[in-house]
């Protein structure tokens, strides 16, 4: 079978499910068996009833002696059953699982993982996992069991693709590719190192801790030495280009443009600008990050270096990240720039068409547009990006290297200025980034105010909303913010946000509120935007959409509901939607996680305003041992890596020169080649 299959054509998966993985972005075959867990649940302690503690994780074999379902009072279905090992019987409970009945019977042998518990003084297990025994045919490695008794895989799921489906065709396809898999790693790279096709299998399958470390550690590299090379080799490359005519830059001209804003530049902001200046000024495309915690003032400095190319009769292309940012720096470019003649363009998804600030009359094409901000429809083949003096990327780091790449190949001979708020450490950077020169914005505006932070109990929840009524009457404004997991944004989510809109809407009635998230249309969500930054509304209900560069100084307070489903990173950003001003601003957190660990956790917001400190903290608590990556480096696309491991990136970005070195073209090494075309060429869908 061949890797490149599309998942829709293979039996047992079929068009509805190849659908549903689409949401997952798994598209082949290649990418289902890429598609690595992200956590075990250890069920390796094989235990009888008897010697097991209550509290502990066990996988128990033994005889189903009953099973049977319940219809409760409120219309729910719970399925009981009594298990037993021979030593003791312990009673099983599910939950919403009718069907369980049809599936396994009285007298069934089973092999039952889950936690131990005690129940009105009877022993008691919430929802097992469970596996027929006898029935299992091992398939990939030389596993007994797949759902139980073993290092159980965890994957990224969506609405109607559970870890267990997941795992049942991965256990079934693997072994039909495996010979399939080539290793494109040099030999001399590879000697040191456990063998792909191993790697692969036991990142699914692994027999215990070490085989997963092993494996994650394999491919945990091959995503950093890839991603090192490909950024390596893009500027190599991006030095051969021709090079720039050195800007021009009149001081007067610079002046004038300072002076118009409403605010004085804070030093850190000037000195970033400096550095960017002097870069200018040579003859060699400019390769800078700026980095800066949230509404340091990133954006501005960004925009007084477009001002300039403008000045030069060159145009600016501003790729962000998402398409609400997209029509938000739209708004402000256009504000700030409009005045000094400049045509300020926008190009998402939804708006193919550069618009601008143009008169009636002129043709409405990109040539119109001094500015062109978009996300990354932008790399679109229609748009005609000539006399490309600048490109500016919001937050890099949600594209990934793809797009990067297509960026930089298609434009001539442009400078490149990064903006992130993310604490990139300088290791990462230059891995990412390639070789690049960063300016830190370490300071804020004068006059901001820390944001009052609480993690506030729900039996509160009723005073915080007339603290929200207060301030509203006062003409602040307010974000709420409801959960939605990064890996699948499915229906079923929004549909939580909308829940919220409509409860507070009743709770609220006075008060004008809105409601944003991303599955609207591009449109709309424009419209949503301005409204809320132009004050029309005063409560905007919203997903995390909002995390990214949000900019609304006259927002006071945020209120994220189910706080224990985002790191406390991402918290921070969220919060840095408030606090943008010089009013105080508030920020309060609702867990539904009541545990004294994740109010533990929680907590730190309350005292920490350092994101850099945070991510480290994330790293600590959930980056240990079980959880890995996705909540660390989901942002960067990685599966395995994680951007904790400055060894590792050292490692990777070193053997990544020497290879170069030794073969600039690699054209030895003809899978790697590929690897990186791949890499290179992939689109992203829209
Ligand atoms: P960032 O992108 O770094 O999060 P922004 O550039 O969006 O921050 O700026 C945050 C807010 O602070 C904006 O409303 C902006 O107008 C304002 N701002 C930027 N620089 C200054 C300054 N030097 N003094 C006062 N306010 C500023
Ligand atoms: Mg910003």
């Amino acid at each position: 079978m061949d890797l490149k299959r599309p998942l829709s054509e293979l039996t047992g998966i079929g068009y509805s499910y190849a659908k549903r993985l689409k949401r997952l972005s798994l598209f082949s075959l290649e990418d289902l068996i890429y598609h690595f867990p992200f956590r075990y649940d250890d069920f390796s302690n094989t235990t009888s009833t008897l010697e097991a503690q209550i509290g502990q994780s066990v996988t128990l074999q033994g005889e189903l002696w009953s099973i049977k379902n319940i219809y409760t009072r409120s219309r729910k279905i719970i399925t009981k059953a009594i298990f037993n090992d021979g030593s003791a019987p312990i009673e099983l409970t599910w939950f919403n699982s009718s069907w369980l009945t049809k599936q396994i019977k009285t007298g069934d042998r089973l092999q039952i993982s889950g936690k131990i518990t005690k129940y009105k003084n009877k022993l008691s297990m919430i929802a097992p996992r469970w596996e027929k025994l006898d029935s299992y045919q091992p398939k990939a490695i030389n596993h007994q069991s797949l759902h139980t008794g073993r290092l159980v895989s965890v994957y990224p799921e969506t609405e109607g693709v559970s870890s267990k489906w997941l795992r049942t065709k991965i256990d079934k396809l693997l072994p039909l590719v495996l010979d399939k898999i080539q290793d494109p790693l040099p030999d001399h790279i590879r000697q040191e190192m456990l063998p792909l096709k191993s790697a692969i299998e036991q990142i699914h399958f692994p027999k215990n801790w070490d085989q997963s470390e092993k494996a994650r550690d394999r491919l945990g590299f091959d995503e950093l030495f890839y991603i090192s090379l490909a950024t390596q080799k893009t500027r190599m490359e991006w030095r051969k280009k021709p090079i720039l005519d050195p800007l021009i830059i009149s001081q007067d001209d610079l002046k004038s443009f300072i002076n118009s804003l409403p605010y004085k530049l804070t030093s850190a902001q000037q000195r970033a600008l400096k550095q960017i200046l002097d870069d200018l000024r040579k003859n060699q495309p400019m390769n800078r990050l700026i980095q800066g915690e949230v509404g340091s003032g990133k954006t501005v400095v960004a925009a007084i270096i477009a001002y300039l190319v403008f000045k030069n009769n060159l145009r600016t292309l501003f790729m962000a990240p998402t398409e609400i940012l997209a029509f938000q720096h739209f708004d402000t470019f256009s504000k700030l720039l409009s005045p000094f003649g400049i045509k300020v363009g926008i190009y998402t998804g939804s708006r193919k068409k550069v618009q601008g600030t143009e008169s009636k009359g002129q043709k409405k094409n990109s040539a119109t547009s001094d500015i062109i901000i978009g996300t990354h429809a932008l790399l679109s083949e229609k748009l005609t990006t000539d006399e490309i003096g600048l490109i500016i990327i919001d937050e890099q780091q949600r594209f990934g290297v793809k797009q990067r790449t297509l960026l930089r190949s298609r434009a001539k001979i442009p400078h490149f200025l990064t903006i992130t708020a993310t604490p990139i450490p300088r290791t990462v950077a230059l891995t990412l980034y390639g070789d690049l020169d960063m300016s830190i914005i370490d300071e804020l505006p004068k006059g901001r105010q820390l944001v009052k932070t609480h993690v506030v109990p729900e039996k509160k929840r009723a005073d915080s909303y007339k603290f929200i009524a207060g301030k509203v009457s006062n003409g602040d404004q307010v974000y709420i913010i409801t959960p939605l997991i990064e890996a699948s944004e499915t229906l079923k989510t929004v549909k939580a946000a909308k829940v919220e809109f409509d409860k507070l809407k009743k709770i609220f009635p006075t008060l004008k509120l809105d409601l944003l998230h991303g599955r609207m249309k591009g449109s709309k969500k424009d419209s949503i935007i301005k409204d809320f930054r132009s004050n029309k509304t005063n409560i905007l209900v919203s997903t995390s959409v909002v995390e990214v560069g949000m900019d609304n100084p006259n927002a006071t307070i945020i209120i994220i509901e189910g706080a224990e489903r985002f790191g406390l990173a991402q918290l921070h950003q969220l919060r840095g939607r408030v606090g943008r001003g010089v009013k105080q601003s508030y920020c309060l957190l609702y867990s539904s996680n009541q545990s004294s660990q994740e109010n533990r956790r929680l907590k730190y917001l309350e005292t920490t305003f350092d994101g850099l400190k945070l991510a480290n903290l994330d790293l600590k608590i959930r980056g240990s041992g079980q959880i890995f990556s996705t909540a660390q480096s989901g942002r960067f696309d990685f599966k395995i890596a994680s951007f904790a491991n400055l060894d590792l990136l050292e490692k990777t970005k070193t053997k990544a020169e020497e290879l170069l070195k030794a073969n600039p073209t690699l054209d030895k090494y003809p899978l790697l080649k590929a690897k990186l075309h791949d890499i290179a060429s992939g689109v992203m869908p829209d």
